[in-house]
């Protein structure tokens, strides 16, 4: 039986690609190089993710991108069973990430069986290609050591 998540499924043909916008590159520019970056309000601290263009806790237009350290813990998450496009091999995992940092992102969680995703295990930050020349943030169980 093949592990949950594997790899080289992730990146089978067809699987949707983001849209980048000049809004956006930078984010996918640092996943191309195993980075996470966020947006950082200068004015106020706060994490904005989504990318931005003010911040949504000040609307300071003053937001630098800042590396994570990709490791948080499963806020939430659902197993999708039937998956809206076909291309997509289920079941996975669509889960709510909070990063060390406090801020949150929707992503998937890999290499792990979906009876074994729990509330609060610690996860870490992982880089999937997809398509050409793209590479996708996902998370898996971080284990310890
Ligand atoms: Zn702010």
């Amino acid at each position: 039986m093949s592990t949950y998540g594997d790899l080289d499924k992730l990146n089978t043909p067809g699987l949707p690609v983001p849209t980048i916008t000049d809004l956006s590159r930078p984010h996918w520019e640092g996943c191309q190089r195993d980075e996470l970056l966020v947006q950082r309000c200068q004015d106020c601290g706060h994490y904005v993710f989504i990318p931005e263009l003010a911040c949504t806790n000040c609307l300071s237009q003053q937001l630098d991108w800042v590396a994570s350290s990709g490791t948080g813990v499963l806020y939430s998450f659902t197993v999708i069973y039937r998956p809206q496009r076909p291309e997509f091999d289920a079941p996975y995992i669509g889960a709510i990430i909070e990063l060390e940092e406090g801020w949150h992102m929707l992503s998937n969680l890999i290499e792990c069986e979906p009876e074994a995703a729990c509330i609060g295990m610690p996860v870490e930050v992982c880089f999937v290609p997809r398509g050409d020349n793209l590479k996708l943030p996902m998370f898996r169980p971080l284990v310890a050591g």
